[in-house]
């Protein structure tokens, strides 16, 4: 069902969130956790939640303040590989976390509907015509109605479909379940620069994803078969059971923009003073990596409490700053001047950064906690010349 504007009355609303995904159900969390006490209403376009994402990352205790008692897996150790190298990173002060999507789903609506003053409604899609009809409410808008993003020269997709395979033999072992395969089999071909991502979610199941660093736009399909030859490879690996004992249980797909979506999008047409842009569409994903739940979380988290202890709704504590410091989005953007110009070098720069860093410091730097100490020991493991050249191209562009 399409609910149109005129089927909803926005009036009784203090703040509309359009898009019920990661952004928009994480800030309403945050304005349960703190009692925001005015009316909320969330409109989702599906008319239902099933599992479409997993999300994964290094967390910080506070990153996930507003998701206790959510289950979640942990993965003290991760590893990067091409054909020739593997370096294996082990941390249990900065483990690799992994949150099914549909865990977070039920937990969020679980708590809205024990909620007053939170309606969710879904199967709701509202287009850039209907915030005209949103007159006194603030809106936090987490689709980006009416703008479009456009792809720099120096910009890539990441693009993957991942597949959750389940055997009935056994593929990972106590050891191997709690270790996550980040990057292995990188490589290049005609599309880009690719890697396969394997998270273990039990003894016989995994989500298997080949990755690729593209310019171009890959089909649904070409990727779900990639990553389906990749998840009968890592069954053929173990145990050796017959290919036909792998069921493919859920399908997961990404197209993610690796650049700064912020300084590269067009605005909307129609002006409305009291909205504010959330989630990927906001600039929340990191370029150079594509994560952004993490800083997701924090955006909730501060915003939920800032609307919560605010009396009168003002738009001042939501008009937010950029994510990401102008140093990490410029280091970022100039890895991608690298990744873009020099593609061959892609596994080389993953490879010497994991190969320098220990799984701590990795860890800090890819959820961009790090101090200066461990950028200094990213940026003396880089290729010179080339990230010296990227940094003239980026100065031309
Ligand atoms: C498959 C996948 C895997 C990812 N894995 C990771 C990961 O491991 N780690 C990480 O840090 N990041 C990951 N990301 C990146 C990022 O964390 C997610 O994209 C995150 O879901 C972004 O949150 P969001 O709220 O901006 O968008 P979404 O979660 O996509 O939410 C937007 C919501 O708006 C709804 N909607 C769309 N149009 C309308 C409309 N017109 N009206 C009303 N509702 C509408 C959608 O149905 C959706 O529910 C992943 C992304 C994808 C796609």
């Amino acid at each position: 069902m399409t609910v149109t504007s005129k089927a909803i009355d926005f009036s009784e609303f203090d703040l509309v969130i359009i898009g019920g995904g990661c952004a928009g159900l994480s800030l309403t969390l945050a304005l349960l956790q703190y009692n925001y006490a005015g009316k909320v209403l969330v409109i989702e376009r599906r008319e239902q939640y099933e599992h479409d994402r997993t999300w994964s990352g290094w967390f910080s205790q506070s990153d996930l303040a507003l998701l206790t008692n959510l289950s979640m897996q942990t993965f003290p150790g991760w590893s990067i590989s091409d054909a020739r190298h593997c370096y294996c990173h082990t941390s249990t002060s900065h483990p690799y976390y992994s949150i099914s999507s549909e865990h977070f789903y039920s937990y969020a609506i679980q708590k809205i509907h024990a909620s007053s003053n939170v309606q969710l409604l879904t199967g709701a899609a509202l287009s850039v015509n209907d915030l005209s009809a949103i007159t006194h409410s603030h809106i936090i808008d987490t689709v980006g109605l009416g703008i479009e993003i456009t792809r720099p020269r120096y910009g890539l997709w990441q693009s993957f479909v991942g597949v959750m395979v389940s055997s009935s033999s056994v593929l990972f072992d106590v050891n191997t379940q709690s270790h996550a395969t980040l990057m292995s089999d990188m490589s290049q071909d005609e599309n880009g620069f690719y890697f396969t991502y394997i998270i273990p979610q039990n003894p016989h199941q995994a989500l298997v994803e080949v990755t690729y660093f593209t310019s171009k736009s890959l089909t649904r399909d070409y990727l779900t078969e990639r990553s389906t030859h990749a998840a009968q490879r890592l069954v053929q690996t173990k145990i050796t059971p017959s290919l036909n004992d792998i069921t493919i249980t859920a399908i997961e797909y990404g197209h993610l923009p690796m650049w700064d979506v912020v300084s590269h999008q067009t605005p909307r047409s129609q002006t409305h003073h009291h909205i504010t842009l959330a989630g990927n569409i906001s600039g929340a994903l990191r370029s150079s990596s594509g994560y952004g739940f993490a800083t997701i979380q924090r955006w909730a988290n501060q915003t939920g409490k800032a609307l919560s202890h605010t009396d009168k709704l003002s738009t001042k504590p939501l008009l937010h700053t950029r994510h990401y410091s102008r140093w990490v989005q410029w280091m970022d953007n100039i890895l991608l001047v690298v990744l873009v110009r020099y593609p061959k070098l892609s596994s080389t720069i993953f490879l010497r950064m994991a190969n320098r860093l220990t799984g701590s410091e990795f860890a800090q730097f890819m959820s961009h906690r790090a101090p200066l100490r461990i950028w200094l020991k990213v940026i003396m493991a880089m290729p010179k010349w080339a990230f010296i050249k990227a940094v003239w191209w980026s100065w031309l562009d």
